[in-house]
């Protein structure tokens, strides 16, 4: 049984996250979605609103698990007895820091495979920098995140006093 771990922020969830986790999903027995809780950054999202909307959107698929970690990302790894850490790879500038993590997390965990998987075409240009940036001078956000999201992401506007680059 082989299990792959998909990590991430997920501040908040797009499409392009949720096309890696469908593709990716047909490639591995078992598919955790693991969103980091990094005491050091301020996510927009907490970690139980972006795990609560992760679920919602992935219950219904089978084989695919949410949860949430903190430290280091092998570490959880060998808590999940995995062996595949999945990275979606949108442009160039991506490579240089997974590169790094790759071969920090290999020398680490050897055992630990980083497996690179290259964005679609059409959500390359899809960050969860850029649906907040967009959502905060109130542009239309739909096509970047999925529709059972997309709510919940708008009424965090409503309620936050997020501004771009703020
Ligand atoms: P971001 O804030 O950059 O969207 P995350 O930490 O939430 O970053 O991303 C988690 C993983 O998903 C990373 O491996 C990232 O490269 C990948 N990813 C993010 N957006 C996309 C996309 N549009 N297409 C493919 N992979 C993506």
């Amino acid at each position: 049984m082989i299990t792959a771990i998909y990590p991430g922020s997920f501040d908040p969830v797009t499409n392009g996250h949720l096309d890696i986790v469908k593709r990716a999903n047909k490639l591995f027995d078992r598919l955790i979605v693991a969103v980091l809780d990094n005491p050091r950054k301020t996510p927009l999202f907490s970690i139980s609103e972006r795990v609560k909307m992760l679920q919602k959107l992935l219950d219904p698929i089978e084989n695919i698990e949410v949860d949430c970690y903190q430290g280091l990302l092998v570490d959880y790894v060998r808590k999940q007895k995995a062996t595949i850490i999945i990275k979606g790879l949108r442009a160039i500038s991506d490579f240089e820091f997974e590169f790094q993590m790759a071969l920090i997390n290999r020398k680490l965990e050897h055992r630990v495979e980083t497996l690179f998987m290259v964005a679609s075409s059409k959500y390359s240009y899809v960050s969860s920098s850029i649906v907040k940036e967009v959502a905060s001078y109130g542009g239309d956000i739909s096509y970047l995140v999925p529709k059972e999201v997309h709510s919940d992401i708008l009424n965090k506007f409503k309620t936050s006093k997020f501004k771009a680059n703020g």
